[in-house]
C-alpha cells in the first residue's frame, strides 16, 4: 500500500529524515514513533504528497507521488489519503457537517450527506452536526477531524500526535476510533507520535 524506498529529506543542509525502505501492506496499522524533531511529520507530510522528497521514491497503491503535480496530486490526495493533523484545522467558519462535506467537495466526488450523518453518530457526534468548531471541547473537535479524514474512503489514513493533550483514557478511545474507521474502509493507518503510551497498542512499529 504504502512502499518508501532511498527517502530523504533535508532541510537547507541538514537531513532530518532517512529511511532506505519502507512497506506498509493495505490494512496494517503502523505506529511512528520517535522523540519531538525525528522527522515524524515529515514523514506523514511525505506519505502525503505535501512534501516532495530530496531523494527516494513513494509509491502509494503502486502510484509513483513523484508522477503526481498540482490539481492532479490534489485530486488523487483527496480521493486516497485522510489525513488527522495535529492542529486538527477544522474550517472555524463552517459547521461541523459542513466541515465533513467538504472533503467530498474538495476531492470532486459525489457530496454524501447520508455517510457524513452515519459518522458523525457511529463518532458519537450527532447532536453536534450544526455545531461551530469553536463551539466543540478537544476531544469532539478531534473526532471531527478523524471523520473528516475518513470521509472519503481513504486508503491510507494518517494521524499526527492524535494522542496529545489527552489522558490516558482519552488516549486509548482515540487510538481506537483510528483504528475501527480505518478498519471500516479497509485502510492502512499510519500513527505518528512520540507518546510512549501508544507503543503497547500497535504491533507494527517504525522507529524514527
Ligand atoms: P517531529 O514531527 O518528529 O517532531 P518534524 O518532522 O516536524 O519532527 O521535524 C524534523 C526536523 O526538521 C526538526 O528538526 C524540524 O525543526 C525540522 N523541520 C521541519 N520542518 C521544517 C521546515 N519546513 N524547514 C526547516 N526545518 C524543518
Ligand atoms: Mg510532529
Amino acid at each position: 500500500m504504502l512502499s518508501l524506498k532511498g527517502l530523504r529529506q533535508s532541510y537547507g543542509a541538514r537531513e532530518v529524515l532517512a529511511l532506505e525502505s519502507f512497506e506498509a501492506a493495505a490494512g496494517e496499522h503502523w505506529l511512528v514513533l520517535g522523540a519531538s524533531g525525528s522527522g515524524k511529520t515529515t514523514f506523514l507530510n511525505l506519505a502525503a504528497g505535501l512534501l516532495k522528497p530530496s531523494a527516494g521514491e513513494i509509491r502509494i497503491d503502486g502510484q509513483p507521488l513523484a508522477k503526481l503535480e498540482g490539481a492532479a496530486l490534489d485530486r488523487w490526495r483527496g480521493r486516497t489519503v485522510g489525513i488527522v493533523p495535529q492542529k486538527l484545522h477544522l474550517v472555524s467558519s463552517l459547521s461541523v457537517m459542513q466541515n465533513l462535506l467538504l472533503a467530498p467537495y474538495l476531492a470532486d466526488l459525489p457530496v454524501d450527506r447520508g455517510r457524513a450523518g452515519s459518522l458523525l453518530q457511529q463518532l458519537g457526534l450527532e447532536e453536534h452536526a450544526e455545531k461551530m468548531p469553536h463551539q466543540l471541547s478537544h476531544g469532539q473537535a478531534q473526532r471531527v477531524a478523524i471523520a473528516r479524514a475518513v470521509m472519503n474512503r481513504p486508503k491510507l489514513l494518517l494521524a499526527d500526535e492524535p494522542t496529545a493533550n489527552l489522558d490516558d483514557e482519552n488516549c486509548s478511545v482515540s487510538l481506537d476510533l483510528l483504528k475501527n474507521q480505518s478498519m471500516e474502509c479497509g485502510a492502512t493507518l499510519i500513527v505518528a507520535t512520540h507518546d510512549q503510551r501508544a507503543k503497547a497498542r500497535f504491533e507494527k512499529v517504525l522507529q524514527l
